[in-house]
């Protein structure tokens, strides 16, 4: 079940997104600092095009070194495409006798947007009813930034989210709220209404029954940073 979400979704994205399709010789330590440098020099030489096209002097003192910082920064901002799933939840998995909501919230996060590749930030909900198993509290966070690190909708992070837990946890039932701000729509200075957004996903007992919802936002307004 998890093997098929990692070889779909994320070394498939990883590597068509990075356009070499080396999926299988990984742990290969050189052959990955290989690919790093290819990619490094790749996106340099892209940001230097940019660089230019702005009306920028690419060879000017304080851009001198511009791409490849640029290029460094994107191997943690974008990170989330060679997260393994299976290997961040390892061994955080407990058989546990508790069926009460579990709800880890004001994650914060860091994104992208894939629209304009400009930073959406703000914080994360995540609620789920335990099946048979609960996760280790810090592997939530995780799986949330995984999917962060990626050029995203907020929308679609917010489902990922939901179900990951679901297949990871096969709880009774999953909720995640994400509220955000959008750079990409304060700094271009349109549609003011959003520029901030609330998105939500529920699965299982939390789209069926209205109580379990009602309980999860009743958490979520207690300390009043949802509105
Ligand atoms: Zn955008």
């Amino acid at each position: 079940m998890l093997k098929e979400l990692n070889g779909t979704s994320i070394n498939g994205n990883g590597v068509h997104q990075n356009g070499h399709g080396h999926a299988h010789d990984s742990g290969d330590a050189m052959g990955v600092e290989n690919r790093k440098e290819v990619r490094h020099q790749a996106i340099e030489s892209a940001v230097r095009d940019i660089l230019h096209n702005v009306g920028e002097n690419p060879d000017r003192d304080g851009l001198l070194g511009t791409p490849n910082r640029v290029a460094r920064a994107y191997d943690q901002l974008l990170g989330g495409y060679t997260v393994d799933p299976v290997k961040l939840i390892n061994g955080a998995m407990f058989d546990v006798e508790y069926d009460e909501m579990v709800v880890v919230k004001d994650i914060e996060f860091f994104s992208m947007c894939e629209h304009h590749m400009l930073p959406f930030q703000g914080r994360a909900h995540v609620a789920y009813l335990p099946g048979k198993q609960v996760v280790g509290l810090s592997k939530i966070p995780r799986m949330v930034d995984m999917f962060a690190r990626r050029l995203q909708i907020q929308e679609r992070m917010t489902h990922e989210i939901a179900e990951l837990m679901d297949e990871m946890l096969s709880p009774r039932g999953v909720a995640v709220v994400v509220e955000a701000s959008h750079m990409c729509a304060q700094m271009r200075g349109v549609e003011k209404e959003h520029a901030y957004m609330v998105t939500s996903a529920m699965l299982g007992e939390f789209k069926t029954d209205k109580a379990q919802r009602d309980e999860f936002y009743d958490h979520l307004r207690r300390q009043a940073t949802f509105k």
